[in-house]
């Protein structure tokens, strides 16, 4: 059988973190739907085509729970993190090809099993059955404040790329950025991420 819980929110709503507790502390394997674009984004740029994106050979493996993404032998997951990938992901995520082939793929990978899966649309389009749904969201601020800690850019660059991307993913035309129906809503502005924990279990 299959048991999915979709996180889903705008960046730097703390999707990752707390997909990644749900997956350390109740087993969950951890499906970060984002690192897909941003791999596409990361080898093909910003003007991907069909054709490059079906030869794309990217080399998904499960391990302690979380997804290891590698291409051409070599490991990419932890080199996709910057804003500046973030944004060209969020471009090439509009194209629908780009978006089937992300759909499938992870589909396929979670056909078995528990899986948590993060992103803009795992509630609304790809598993639209989930068994449960979660709409994760915070302040702007306290977003880009977050993102500026983890990835060692700086605040004012962070927040303006964080508020474009909110645009960008929200006024899309394919898979907009929307509350799944369905979908518990979690405002993590004041919450850490036990708090959140804590109201997911709950
Ligand atoms: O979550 P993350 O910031 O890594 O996602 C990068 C970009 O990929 C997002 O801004 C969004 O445009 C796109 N994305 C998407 N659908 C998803 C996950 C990510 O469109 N399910």
């Amino acid at each position: 059988g299959r048991f999915v819980i979709t996180i889903d929110g705008p960046a730097g709503s703390g999707k990752s973190s707390i997909a990644e507790l749900l997956s350390k502390r109740d087993g969950f394997v951890h499906i970060n739907s984002g690192a897909f674009y941003r791999s596409i984004a990361f080898i093909l740029g910003d003007k991907p085509t069909d054709e490059e994106l079906k030869k794309l050979k990217l080399d998904v493996r499960i391990k302690d729970g979380k997804m290891i993404v590698f291409y051409n032998g070599e490991r990419i997951d932890d080199k996709l993190q910057a804003e500046s990938i973030g944004r060209i992901a969020s471009k090439i995520a509009k194209l629908s090809f780009v978006r089937d082939f992300v759909n499938s793929t992870i589909r396929k990978v979670a056909m078995n099993g528990m899986f948590v899966v993060d992103g803009r649309d795992c509630g609304s389009v790809m598993f639209k059955d989930a068994d449960l749904k979660i709409y994760l969201t915070a302040s702007a601020e306290e977003r880009a404040r977050r993102r500026a800690a983890q990835t060692n850019e700086d605040y004012d660059f962070v927040l303006k790329e964080i508020k474009d991307r909110d645009e960008q993913d929200k006024n899309r035309e394919i898979a907009p950025l929307v509350k799944p129906y369905g979908a518990f809503e979690i405002d993590s502005t004041k919450l850490d991420i036990e708090g959140v924990y804590k109201r997911i279990k709950s």
